[in-house]
């Protein structure tokens, strides 16, 4: 259904994605900011929107959004100011959200993604800077929605939380590719705030929320088609998983001859399908005008330009520079990223092993006990420096890979570092030659006809020679010193 879909439409994408800064403060009083305290617990007059109290913008808000827009390749607005956005809902006491309208803090940047080996670069049209709503909860129903709730609670703990809207260009000429493109960039998008240390991106916590917009044109054709907006989509999975059920179900509306209409709609996680929410509003319904109770914002010049100077090395440099150090592909960087093993790699080269091993272990052993166990490769209890450790003991010949998979065993099972391991279970390869040509010359006894063979120039039957010493030396021999050993000794 999908790649028919796509071979008569091409899909163009774009996200809005909204971030809770990580202030200790709300954006327009001095209340907490923490997630998950009693409800109703973090309000003041001003996030409540009483008569008569008035907002203070924080100041670090202000901070974080432009280190945002910088790390995103925007322009600096060098004056702008907040605007009233006007709507009624009981979730935000004011009756109108304090956010940006025309004049943006952060304009046309752009971020690079990498998606199956090829960089997509998504345009970024906006950065601006808002207050989160409250949050209600309806009890009483099936659903949690306000349909059958028999009352409603609201908790005005997030009302006035500072909120970061970062929205991209539609992004067109991804073709099927278009749902990873969508989760890659939110991906990076998230790996980037992390790295700016601007908010904890908790998507299950909903300091990251993502608003996905999906349209379908006719392959060959210049016009776009109608837009959906996909509402609240909370993991990255999920993000994927939207694009990819509108782009079908947007298809199946043209493929029997009716339009797609303009609207908001919900994103289920169960069925992995969207519904139909409200229709979607347009900017003059939200009656925006310049917010009279604050100063314009006029970040100078030399703050923006210390902000530049103090921003960590980001994801995309970060990037460039492991792919040379580690001379990997880029889908070898993309195999890494995806199965989270990147810092645990750096680290472990960092303690001294070659990233062509350091890769390895992680990636294969590593990963399948992390699979098994249902957990990230980095949270199993192993650390860098003891797999560090265990290559170096496989380059110097004290392991080979079987024993050193042993030895992995035994650190998970907590039995200490690598060597106390090897000591324990009394691991070590048996590098003494004359135990190792005691072992040959049993082999080379039992087995006349192979000897022949191989004095017959069949030297790859020397593999059942060498299977015999291993199992001699239940394992702990080096196979290609062993190996050595008898072609030294037949020849
Ligand atoms: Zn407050």
């Amino acid at each position: 259904m999908y790649e028919e879909a796509l071979q008569r439409y091409e899909p163009v994408f774009g996200l809005e994605t909204h971030v809770e800064l990580g202030t200790r403060t709300k954006m327009f009083c001095g209340c907490g900011a923490t997630f998950g305290a009693e409800p109703n617990s973090q309000v003041c007059p001003v996030c409540l929107g009483l008569p008569g109290s008035l907002p203070v913008v924080n100041r670090l808000a202000i901070e974080y959004t432009i280190k945002i827009g910088l790390a995103l390749n925007c322009s600096i607005a060098s004056w702008c100011r907040f605007a009233r956005k006007n709507y009624f809902y009981p979730d935000m006491p004011k009756n109108f959200q304090i956010s940006q309208y025309d004049e943006p803090l952060c304009t046309d940047g752009y971020l690079d993604v990498l998606v199956g080996g090829k960089t997509v670069r998504v345009g970024i049209e906006r950065v601006h800077l808002e207050e989160d709503t409250g949050k209600s909860m309806h009890v009483g129903g099936a659903t949690g929605r306000i349909q059958g709730a028999e009352y409603s609670l609201v908790d005005y703990n997030r009302a006035g939380i500072p909120l970061v809207e970062i929205v991209t260009r539609p992004v067109p000429g991804t073709g099927f590719l278009a749902p990873e493109v969508a989760r890659a960039y939110v991906t990076e998008l998230r790996d980037m705030l992390r790295t700016l240390g601007v908010s904890d991106v908790r998507m299950e916590e909903g300091s990251l929320r993502c608003d996905v917009n999906t349209s379908l044109s006719l392959r060959g054709s210049d016009a776009w088609g109608t837009r959906t907006e996909t509402k609240n989509v909370n993991s990255l999975r999920s993000v994927e998983r939207a694009v990819r059920s509108e782009i079908e179900r947007q298809a199946a509306v043209l493929d029997a001859g009716q339009r797609v209409i303009q609207e908001t709609r919900h994103f289920h996680e169960d069925t992995g399908v969207t519904t139909s929410g409200r229709s979607k509003e347009e900017a003059q319904d939200y009656r925006y005008f310049p917010e009279p109770d604050l100063v314009p914002v006029a970040p100078s010049q030399e703050w923006v330009d210390s902000l530049r100077a103090s921003l960590p090395e980001l994801p995309s440099a970060r990037r460039a520079r492991l792919i040379e150090a580690w001379s990997i592909t880029d889908l070898d960087f993309e195999a890494l990223r995806n199965a989270g093993a990147l810092d645990v790699v750096e680290q472990t080269v960092a303690c001294g092993a070659a990233p062509a091993d350091a890769r390895k272990w992680w990636l294969g052993e590593l990963a399948r006990r992390a699979n098994d166990s249902g957990v990230e490769v980095s949270a199993l209890p192993i650390t860098p420096a003891d797999v560090a450790r265990v290559s170096e003991l496989v380059a110097s010949g004290s392991l080979n890979d079987r024993l050193a998979r042993e030895v992995i065993d035994g650190v998970l099972e907590g039995e200490g570092s690598p060597d106390s391991v090897v000591a324990a279970r009394g691991l070590a390869v048996v590098s003494d030659d004359t135990a190792l040509l005691a072992a040959i010359d049993a082999a080379i006894a039992d087995n006349p006809d192979v000897v022949a063979r191989i004095r017959d120039g069949k030297v790859q039957a020397a593999g059942v020679l060498v299977g015999a010493v291993m199992k001699a030396t239940r394992g702990k021999a080096d196979a290609a010193r062993v190996r050595e050993l008898i072609m030294e000794r037949l020849t």
